[in-house]
């Protein structure tokens, strides 16, 4: 269970009952889900092989109550054949991180693709943040997401335009690039702040050439240089200990 504490401040090192004082949880602390995997076809690697891409979530167990990033694989039969997923349900997933499907209280998607947002409809209970534009095009346009997952019955959301701080300390930053609506979950704690980007990069070494464009423009370096995202600058000043990825186990740090 350790292995997938991505913050490790000296009080949580020993697991879930670390950060816990009476069963109080007295500091954010995010986990990573394992929602399994998929096989990404040949011709979508750039390789000529295809590619075993992991499905990742990120519980933060907040003292306000536990918000869950991403919920895993949607089902389909068109998914079935074509990235062939080997998924772990969302109850097992969370049972892992010793968290239960019903403590749930908040959920954020950092887009709304069928692989970050199948478990949406078994937390319809609560609140779903996104981005209005996110929200606009995976309902309007063909073949974005299952439209099932982002419309099923009882499914409410938070509609957001632009940043947002959704609890304490925790903040939902845009970050359009794979998506329009794109967003970033900020975590910020005594030890430094995680940053859940989600799919805003496949890699963490995509991310880190990024990190490197922006530090380039930044320094006045001399052209021709790479362009970063325009948010780049925005996560950088939130100073990130660490950044974790919703398709990569690697974990950026500075
Ligand atoms: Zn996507």
């Amino acid at each position: 269970m350790d292995r997938r504490i991505i913050s490790l401040g000296h009080a949580c090192q020993r697991g879930v009952q670390g950060t816990r004082h009476s069963g109080v949880v007295t500091e954010p602390v995010v986990r990573r889900v394992d929602f399994g995997y998929f096989v990404r076809p040949a011709d979508e690697t750039g390789t000529g092989s295809p590619r075993v891409d992991p499905c990742l979530g990120y519980l933060v167990d907040h003292p306000a109550g536990p918000l869950l990033l991403d919920s895993g694989m949607g089902t389909h039969p068109e998914v079935e054949a074509h990235y062939r997923p080997r998924r772990r349900s969302l109850a097992v997933a969370l049972a892992a991180v010793g968290a239960r499907l019903e403590d749930i209280r908040l959920v954020v998607n950092c887009h709304l693709h069928f692989d970050h947002c199948g478990g949406n409809p078994e937390l319809a209970r609560c609140p779903i943040f996104a981005q209005r534009t996110e929200l606009k095009a995976a309902r309007e346009t063909v073949d974005y997401t299952l439209p099932d997952l982002v419309d099923g019955p009882g499914l409410r959301y938070e509609v957001l335009d632009g940043e947002a701080e959704v609890l304490p300390g925790v903040l939902i930053v845009p970050t359009p690039g794979h998506t329009l609506g794109h967003q970033t979950l900020v975590v910020r704690r005594a030890d430094g702040t995680v940053i859940v980007a989600g799919q805003s990069h496949d890699t963490a070494s995509e991310y880190s050439a990024d990190v490197l464009a922006w530090r380039a423009q930044r320094d006045g370096h001399a052209p021709p240089l790479p362009l970063a995202p325009a948010w780049m600058a925005r996560l950088q000043e939130l100073d990130p200990a660490r950044v974790v990825f919703a398709h990569d186990h690697a974990v950026w740090e500075p």
